[in-house]
């Protein structure tokens, strides 16, 4: 399996990377990601404990456990070359296989890795949140006032301090990292400051891109330019007003959802993002006529659909028959998704603590919530 550099990262380090195929993320990352990952998915699978505070809401309605709201993690690897040992190999090797990758048996031990980068970190291999997309909107927004870890050095506290006291993490919780755009031609990008995006052309999705750097986010002080942020991405396509409505009746859901489970999880973020992705290719928006789920299975789905073409064309689940088309549309045509771990931890309660959530990390998801239904309430209620 051959990796190449990932190319719509929204924002973060340079040196993400992906498959040909397109279906894994790989970043070089810390212990602690790694760390954090392991843990959440170990203590998934045990007991089938989701983690939760408690299950349901005052309504009865059942809360979402963090690891749909995160990408799937499958396995890492080390120095770039080969799976740390050999439980991680394994975990890699089926996954992979499960993703149908090494069709090719004698190089699916080694991972290339392109040649002009150095990989010494470890390297964390996760589901690519774009894979079954096919010209998407990516946006980045880091969470919390308090952008350190408490083992940070003195230099690195103040200098974070600073980012967050002159930009709207302190007072809001939230600045926007980053934006990877389809160009469209009808939109004016004037309008952001030319300091503030690249334009570049994308060999994959054949259309011109616009990336907008962090420099947007340091210069915003309100949540007003947030939230005008928030509007310009998901007007950013051409499927008409009824996409940008439904865009913006299920990213309010999901950011209520998300509310409840962090409200009911014992962990603790540091610096983390929540990803907004979102669908701009009109055929695969109304092919699937405007359906959409509010939290995605795609990785699921995907692995169901390459099944589906070694068994050729159709695929049994519990009993029933889908063929690729059917299959294809239980695809998300948007998402929202937390990521980047590196200072997270799972803060498990004894007796003698109480549970306390993540009020660093809400304060930045309520001010979402009002960002967003200030935009329906600005376009559907005057
Ligand atoms: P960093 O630690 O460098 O900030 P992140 O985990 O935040 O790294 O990832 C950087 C960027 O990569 C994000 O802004 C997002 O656009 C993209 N990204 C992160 N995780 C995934 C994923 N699983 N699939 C697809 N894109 C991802
Ligand atoms: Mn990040």
């Amino acid at each position: 399996m051959e990796l190449k550099l990932f190319d719509l990262a929204a924002a973060g380090h340079d040196g993400t990377l992906s498959d040909e195929n397109n279906t894994l993320f790989v970043k070089p990352t810390l212990t602690k990601e790694i760390n954090f990952y392991t843990n959440i998915q170990t203590l998934s699978q045990i007991n089938n404990n989701n983690l939760l505070n408690k299950e349901t809401n005052d309504e009865g309605e059942s809360i979402i456990p963090l690891i749909n709201w995160i990408p799937t993690f499958l396995g890492c690897m080390e120095e770039g070359i080969i799976a740390k040992d050999a439980n991680q190999k394994n975990i890699l090797e089926k996954e992979a296989e499960k993703l149908g990758l090494n069709n090719n048996t004698n190089n699916n031990k080694s991972i290339k890795l392109p040649k002009d980068k150095s990989y010494t970190k470890p390297l964390v291999v996760l589901e690519n949140l774009l894979s079954g997309y096919s010209k998407p909107n990516v946006l980045d927004i880091k969470l919390g006032s308090i952008l350190h870890d408490k083992d940070a050095s003195e230099e690195k506290i103040q200098r974070l301090n600073t980012v967050s006291n002159s930009t709207t993490s302190g007072p809001f919780g939230l600045r926007v990292c980053g934006m990877k755009l389809r160009k469209f031609e009808h939109i004016d990008y004037s309008k952001l400051n030319s300091s503030f995006y690249t334009t570049n052309y994308d060999p994959i999705r054949k259309c011109d891109y616009i990336s907008v750097n962090k420099l947007l986010g340091r210069s915003q002080t309100t949540l007003k330019q947030v939230t005008d942020t928030l509007l310009f991405f998901f007007e950013n396509h051409s499927a008409g007003d009824q996409w940008t409505a439904m865009l913006l009746t299920n990213f309010l859901e999901r950011i209520n959802l998300l509310i409840e489970t962090l409200e009911n999880t014992p962990i603790k973020l540091i610096s983390s993002s929540v990803l907004f992705i979102m669908e701009t290719d009109e055929n695969r928006i109304t092919n699937n006529s405007f359906e959409d789920v509010i939290i995605d299975n795609d990785n699921d789905v995907l692995t169901y659909l390459e099944e589906c073409e070694e068994n050729g064309g159709t695929v049994d689940i519990d009993g029933e028959n889908y063929d690729k088309e059917s299959l294809s549309q239980q695809l998300s045509l948007s998402k929202l998704k937390l990521i980047d771990f590196g200072h997270a931890q799972i803060v498990l309660s004894n007796k003698n603590t109480k549970f306390e959530p993540d009020h660093n990390t809400l304060k930045g998801l309520f001010s979402l919530k009002r960002s967003i239904t200030n935009i329906i309430t600005q376009l559907y209620q005057e």
